[in-house]
C-alpha cells in the first residue's frame, strides 16, 4: 500500500504570511552578516583600508590634526609639523639627509614611514573631553606620535663610514626583526623635496630610490653561502671531503672561472674554499648541482618571492639555469649571471641564519603614543618562517666564521666581539669596479645584529664593504656590551 501523503493547499493569507516570514530571514541573515563583517572590519581590516594610499578619505584627517612626529628609539625627533604664524604647517626634518629614505617625505606624495605610519600620526588620541572643546574653538588635535625602532647613533655610523660612495647599508636584530638602521646613497634633504621636485625626479643617480630595499644588484660571492647550503643538502656526507686545488684559473670545456685577481688559493678544503671566497671550488661545486632543486632552495630564501618588508621594495631575481648551460651554472654557483638581490633580503636571509633558520618579520614601527605621552599601540616582533633547518643555520654560520677568523673578512677581525659573514664582489659590467659586498652577524655566538653593506664601485667586498659593517659593530658593541 502506498501512503500518499496529503498536500496541504495553503489559503493566499497563510501563503503571504510565509512568504513575509522567508523574507524577514533573509534580512536577518543579511543584517547578520553585516554585523559580522562590521566587527571583522573594525577588529581586523580598518587600519589596513583606512592607510591604503588609494584611500583619500586620510587626507581629509589632516584638516583636522596635526600629524604627529616620527621619532627616533630613543625619542629624538626625526619628522615634526610645526604651525607656521600665517597658519599654514611645515614639515620638518631636523636631521636633513640622514634619515631621508627611510623616514620618506611627506609632501610630494608619501614614502617611507610618513607613508607606512600615515594612518597613526594622523589619528588623535588625546582625551574626549579636549577634542570636543579643540573641534568647538576650532583647533585642530594633536595627531598621535610614532616610535620607531632606529638608532640615531647607528644610522649616523652607517652613514658616515659609507661617506659619499654610493651603496646602502642594512642593520637589524636577528631575533626580534628591528630594522636599528637603514641607510642609501646618494640621498637627498627632505626639507627640500618640494623645491627640488623637478631635478629629483630625473636625476640620473636615482637619488630618490631607497637603495637598501629597492636597489638590485649581483650578489657576488654572498651567493656561496646558498650553494654552499644546497651543497649540504644534496651531498650530506661528501661535502665534508669536499677538496679543490684552485691554481686561480677553472677551465670547464671552453668557459674559465678566475678567483679575484687570480688568486691561486692552492689546496682547498670546503671551509678554505669558503673563507677564500674561491671562486673556482664554488664553480665545481655548482656543476654537481641539481639546478631545479638549487632554485627550489633560492625560492625558499624568498628570491622571486613577495617579501615581509615594510617599505616600497623590490624583489630579488634568481634564473634557474638549464642543466646542461655550463656556463650559466658556472656563473650562478658564484652569484654572478642573471641573480640580482637587495641589500635589504641580504640581510633578512643573513638574520635567518643568525637566528637558528627563522626569519622574524622586518619592522621599523616600534609604538606610538598620544600627546599626553601615552602608548596606544605598540608593535611585537613576529616570526615570518623558518628559511632553513637550525642545524643548517649553524653549519652555514661556522663557515661564516671561518670568513672572518682566516678568509676575506679579516677586517672584522677583533678582541672585542665575534663576527661570522661573508663577502663579495660582485662583478656587473665589464671595465667597472665591482661592487663591494659585506654581509655577517655578531656575536658570531649570541647574535645581536645581522648587516648587509653595498658599496657601488666599491672594489673588494673585504677591502670596502667590511670595514663598514665593523664600524657599526663597533659603534653598537661600545654601547651594549
Ligand atoms: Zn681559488
Amino acid at each position: 500500500m502506498t501512503a500518499k501523503k496529503k498536500k496541504k493547499t495553503l489559503s493566499p493569507s497563510e501563503k503571504s504570511n510565509r512568504e513575509i516570514l522567508r523574507f524577514t530571514y533573509v534580512i536577518v541573515f543579511l543584517f547578520l552578516c553585516m554585523i559580522g563583517y562590521e566587527g571583522f572590519f573594525l577588529s581586523q581590516k580598518r587600519d589596513e583600508i583606512i592607510n591604503n594610499t588609494y584611500n583619500s578619505r586620510l587626507d581629509s584627517f589632516a584638516d583636522r590634526v596635526i600629524r604627529g612626529d616620527i621619532l627616533s628609539s630613543d625619542g629624538q625627533v626625526l619628522a615634526q609639523t610645526q604651525q607656521q604664524e600665517d597658519g599654514t604647517e611645515l614639515r620638518s626634518y631636523p636631521y636633513g639627509d640622514l634619515f631621508a629614505h627611510v623616514i620618506g617625505y611627506s609632501s610630494m606624495g608619501k614614502t617611507g614611514l610618513e607613508a607606512q605610519g600615515n594612518f597613526y600620526m594622523l589619528s588623535s588620541h588625546i582625551n574626549l573631553m579636549e577634542q570636543v572643546m579643540r573641534e568647538f574653538s576650532g583647533q585642530k588635535n594633536p595627531g598621535d606620535d610614532l616610535y620607531t625602532t632606529l638608532d640615531l647613533e647607528l644610522q649616523k655610523t652607517a652613514s658616515d663610514a659609507l661617506g659619499d660612495r654610493k651603496g646602502a647599508v642594512v642593520v637589524m636584530e636577528p631575533d626580534t626583526g628591528r630594522i636599528l638602521a637603514m641607510v642609501s646613497k646618494p640621498a637627498y634633504d627632505p626639507n627640500q623635496v618640494q623645491n627640488q621636485w623637478d631635478s629629483l625626479r630625473t636625476d640620473s643617480e636615482s637619488r630618490l630610490l631607497n637603495r637598501a630595499t629597492q636597489g638590485v644588484y649581483p650578489p657576488g660571492s654572498t651567493f656561496k653561502i646558498i650553494t654552499l647550503l644546497e651543497f649540504m643538502r644534496e651531498y650530506p656526507e661528501e661535502y665534508r671531503n669536499f677538496h679543490y686545488d684552485c691554481n686561480g684559473v677553472l677551465e670547464q670545456g671552453d668557459y674559465t672561472i678566475q678567483c679575484y685577481h687570480k688568486t691561486a688559493h692552492g689546496s682547498q678544503n670546503l671551509e678554505e674554499a669558503f673563507a677564500n671566497s674561491c671562486n673556482g671550488a664554488f664553480a665545481a661545486i655548482g656543476m654537481m648541482l641539481d639546478q631545479k632543486k638549487l632554485s627550489g632552495t633560492t625560492r625558499e630564501l624568498l628570491y622571486d618571492q613577495n617579501l615581509p618588508v615594510p617599505l616600497s621594495y623590490s624583489k630579488s631575481v634568481f634564473t634557474e639555469a638549464a642543466q646542461d648551460d655550463t656556463w650559466q651554472i658556472l656563473l650562478t654557483a658564484i652569484g654572478q649571471g642573471k641573480t640580482q638581490i637587495t641589500p635589504m633580503h641580504s640581510a633578512m636571509i643573513t638574520a635567518a641564519i643568525a637566528n637558528g633558520g627563522t626569519l622574524m618579520k622586518p619592522y621599523l614601527m616600534d609604538h606610538v603614543v598620544n600627546a599626553a605621552g601615552e602608548t596606544v599601540k605598540a608593535f611585537t616582533p613576529e616570526a615570518y618562517g623558518n628559511l632553513m633547518t637550525a642545524s643548517e643555520a649553524e653549519a652555514l654560520g661556522t663557515m661564516m666564521r671561518a670568513v672572518v677568523t682566516e678568509g676575506t673578512g679579516s677586517k672584522l677581525k677583533n678582541d672585542q666581539y665575534t663576527v661570522a659573514g661573508k663577502t663579495g664582489s660582485a662583478e656587473f659590467e665589464t671595465g667597472k669596479e665591482t661592487h663591494a659586498w659585506f654581509t655577517g652577524y655578531a656575536p658570531a655566538e649570541n647574535p645581536q645584529l645581522a648587516v648587509s653593506v653595498i658599496v657601488e664601485e666599491g672594489g673588494s667586498g673585504g677591502a670596502a664593504a667590511a670595514p663598514i659593517a665593523r664600524a657599526v659593530f663597533d659603534n653598537w658593541f661600545s654601547r651594549n656590551k
